[in-house]
C-alpha cells in the first residue's frame, strides 16, 4: 500500500459522515476543535482505521449509560511539533477504570457483552500507529471520560 499526501482535515470528514449517524441516534454531540489543515504523507486506510477504531470505542462507551449527562466527544487534530501531528479524542462517557488502563490495549482484552466485542480493536491500533505511521498512542482518564491521543510523524519514509 503507496503512502500518499492528505489533509488530516478530509480524513477526519470522511470519518465523521460514515459515523454520522451513529452518533446521532445516540444523541451525542461531536466537537471538532480547531482543526487546521494539516497535511500529512503517511499511510491514508491505516490512519483512518485507527481513527474509525477508537472514535467506535467513545461512541458505545456511552451505550447502557443511563446518565442524562450531555453526551460529547471532542475531537482535535493539532501540530504538536513541527513535523508531528497529534489526533485527540476525547469523550465523556465515564472513562476506563484505573484497574485496567494498563490492559485495554492488549489482544482480546474487553469489557462488552459476549458478541459485542472482540478486544483487537485498541492492539490493532496500536500496532498500526506504531509499525506502519512510525507513532504512539496513548490513553488516559481526563475530565469524565477517556482520551486517547495520537502522534505521528507528518511525514514516513516510503518502505
Ligand atoms: P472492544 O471494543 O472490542 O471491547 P477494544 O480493543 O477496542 O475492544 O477496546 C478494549 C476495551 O477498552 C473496551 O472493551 C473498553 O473496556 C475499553 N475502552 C476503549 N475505549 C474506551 C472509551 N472511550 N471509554 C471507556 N472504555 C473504553
Ligand atoms: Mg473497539
Amino acid at each position: 500500500q503507496k503512502l500518499t499526501t492528505f489533509s488530516i482535515q478530509e480524513v477526519m470528514k470522511c470519518i465523521f459522515d460514515l459515523m454520522q449517524s451513529q452518533i446521532y441516534s445516540r444523541n451525542i454531540v461531536l466537537y471538532v476543535e480547531a482543526l487546521e489543515d494539516i497535511q500529512v504523507t503517511t499511510h491514508r486506510n491505516d490512519l483512518q482505521q485507527v481513527l474509525i477504531n477508537i472514535m467506535s470505542n467513545a461512541i458505545h462507551a456511552f451505550d447502557d449509560r443511563v446518565d442524562n449527562r450531555h453526551r460529547k466527544i471532542q475531537v482535535s487534530a493539532t501540530l504538536k511539533e513541527e513535523m508531528v501531528l497529534q489526533v485527540r479524542i476525547q469523550d465523556n462517557a465515564g472513562g476506563i477504570p484505573q484497574d485496567y488502563l494498563d490492559e485495554i490495549f492488549k489482544p482480546y482484552f474487553t469489557t462488552k457483552q459476549k458478541g459485542k466485542g472482540t478486544g483487537l480493536g485498541l492492539s490493532i491500533s496500536k500496532k498500526i500507529v506504531e509499525e506502519r505511521l512510525q507513532g504512539k498512542i496513548h490513553a488516559s482518564n481526563h475530565g469524565d471520560g477517556a482520551q486517547f491521543v495520537i502522534e505521528i510523524p507528518l511525514l514516513i519514509e516510503g518502505d
